[in-house]
C-alpha cells in the first residue's frame, strides 16, 4: 500500500522535505512550459495550509554533478512564488550553508526551494555509499519527507530512493493521482481501449508495446516509429527515420497482434518533405509510394497524412479509454504539426478516460494551444509512466510502500 500524506500525521510546525519534479524546459532563462510547477502545487499547498515548514528539492536538466548556472532553479523559485501567491526563499546551494540558513529561517507555513540536486555528484551516483551520504545531508533538513516527483520515480537516485528511507516518508498527491490513472490503464480499462504511440524511436517504446498489446483493443502507430512498421510490411520509406534492427521485432508484434485479435492500425498516408526544416517542400503521399515524390529516396516522412489523421481520430473518439504517448509528427516545425494536433483534438472528444503521457507529448498539446483540463490526465512523467506501463518495478514507488 502506498503511504499517503495522512500517514505522516500532523505536520504543523514540522520541517517537511518535498521532492518535486520541477524539471521545466527553459529557453534563455525563461520557462517555456510550467506544467510541472503547476502539477506540484496541490501537495505544496496542502503542506503550507497545515503549517508545515516546507523545503522543496528538485533537479533541473542534466548538469554534471557540480554547479552550472544554466541549470539553476532560480527562475523556478520565482515562478513557484507567483503560482503559490506567496514568497519562496531560494537557497543558492543544495546542502551547504545557504540551504541550512534557508531551512533554519523558515516559519510555520513558509516555503524554501533549494538549488538543483544534480549540482551534487551524490544525487545520481552509481555508488550506493555516495548516494547515501548525500541523502543523509538532505535528511538533516527535515522531520519528514514527501516524495512527489513522479517524473523521477523510475530512478534509483539519492533524493528518490535513499532519502525516503532515512525519514518518515510518504507519497504526495501528484504521485497518488498519477498512479490512480496509470492503474486504470493497466487494470480493467473501460473498452474499447486504444493506445496511440508516436515519437521518434521504436526502440524506446518496445517494452510498452509488448506489455500493452494483450490489454488493448487497438494500437495506433504514428511518429517516426511508423516507418519501421511500414518497412516491416515491405514498403520503401525513403530517408525517413528507420530502425532496421527493429524490423524483426516489429514483424513479431504484427503477427502477435493478429493472433490476439488486437488491431495495429498503421497510417495510410504520410507527409513527405524534401528536408528536415520548416520551409522544406512537402507533399502528402500514400504509404505505398513514399519515394514517388520529386525528392525520391531523399524524401523524409515528417507527419501522418490527413486521411490517417481522420482514421485515427474516429477510432480515438469512439474509445472509452485512450492512452497517447509520442507526437504523430515533427510538431516543432509548423508544417508537420497537423497530425499531432488532430490526435490531441480527438482525445479531447473522448467520452471516457483520455491520458497524455510523455514529456514531448505534454509540451506538444500545450504548444498547440490545448488546455490541460481538456484531457482526463496529462502525466508529468514520460519515462516513469512508460516504465510503469511496461510493468516494471519502480524504485521510487517501492520505497513508499507501493507494490505493482
Ligand atoms: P515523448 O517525450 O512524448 O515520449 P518522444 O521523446 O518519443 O516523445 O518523441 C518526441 C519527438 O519525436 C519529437 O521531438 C518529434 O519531433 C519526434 N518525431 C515525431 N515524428 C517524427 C518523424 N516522423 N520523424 C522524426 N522525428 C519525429
Ligand atoms: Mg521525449
Amino acid at each position: 500500500m502506498l503511504r499517503t500524506l495522512e500517514s505522516l500525521g500532523s505536520l504543523s510546525g514540522k520541517r517537511v522535505v518535498v521532492r518535486c519534479d520541477l524539471n521545466v524546459p527553459l529557453k534563455d532563462g525563461t520557462i517555456t512550459d510550467d506544467g510541472r510547477v503547476r502539477a506540484s502545487l496541490p501537495t505544496l499547498n496542502a503542506l503550507i495550509n497545515q503549517g508545515a515548514r516546507v523545503v522543496v528539492i528538485s533537479h533541473l536538466g542534466r548538469p554534471k554533478g557540480s554547479p552550472d548556472s544554466q541549470y539553476s532553479l532560480a527562475p523556478v523559485a520565482q515562478r513557484l512564488s507567483e503560482l503559490l501567491g506567496s514568497p519562496v526563499t531560494f537557497a543558492t546551494d543544495t546542502v551547504g550553508q545557504a540551504a541550512a540558513d534557508a531551512v533554519a529561517n523558515l516559519k510555520d507555513g513558509q516555503i524554501a526551494l533549494l538549488e538543483n540536486l544534480r549540482f551534487n555528484v551524490g544525487e545520481t551516483s552509481k555508488d550506493d555509499n555516495e548516494r547515501n551520504e548525500f541523502a543523509a545531508q538532505l535528511a538533516e533538513f527535515g522531520d519528514a519527507f514527501v516524495s512527489d516527483g513522479f517524473g523521477v520515480v523510475h530512478r534509483k537516485q539519492a533524493s528518490v530512493y535513499e532519502l525516503p528511507q532515512l525519514l518518515p516518508s510518504a507519497a504526495g498527491t501528484l504521485i497518488e493521482a498519477e498512479l490512480t490513472v496509470l492503474d486504470q490503464l493497466t487494470e480493467n480499462p473501460q473498452r474499447p481501449y486504444s493506445v496511440v504511440l508516436g515519437g521518434s524511436k521504436v526502440s524506446d517504446k518496445l517494452g510498452v508495446i509488448e506489455h500493452l498489446l494483450p490489454r488493448v483493443d487497438s494500437l495506433l502507430i504514428g511518429g517516426g516509429m511508423l516507418f519501421t512498421f511500414l518497412a516491416a510490411q515491405g514498403h520503401k520509406v525513403g530517408s525517413s527515420l528507420l530502425e532496421s534492427d527493429q524490423i524483426d521485432t516489429v514483424t513479431r508484434y504484427l503477427a502477435d497482434a493478429r493472433e490476439r485479435g488486437v488491431e495495429i492500425i498503421l497510417p495510410t498516408d504520410v507527409v513527405v518533405a524534401s528536408s528536415f526544416s520548416a520551409d522544406a517542400e512537402h507533399e502528402v503521399r500514400p504509404v505505398e509510394s513514399i519515394e514517388d515524390t520529386p525528392f525520391g529516396a531523399d524524401g523524409l516522412g515528417l507527419d501522418i497524412g490527413p486521411e490517417t489523421s481522420q482514421l485515427f481520430s474516429q477510432r480515438i473518439a469512439a474509445s472509452k479509454t485512450v492512452f497517447w504517448n509520442g507526437p504523430m509528427g515533427v510538431f516543432e516545425l509548423s508544417p508537420f504539426a497537423a497530425g499531432t494536433k488532430a490526435i490531441a483534438d480527438a482525445l479531447t472528444r473522448v467520452d471516457g478516460l483520455s491520458v497524455v503521457g510523455g514529456g514531448d507529448s505534454a509540451a506538444a498539446v500545450r504548444a498547440l494551444g490545448f488546455d490541460d483540463d481538456q484531457f482526463g490526465h496529462i502525466s508529468t512523467g514520460g519515462g516513469a509512466s512508460l516504465e510503469f506501463l511496461e510493468g516494471k518495478k519502480l524504485p521510487g514507488l517501492e520505497v513508499l510502500g507501493w507494490q505493482q
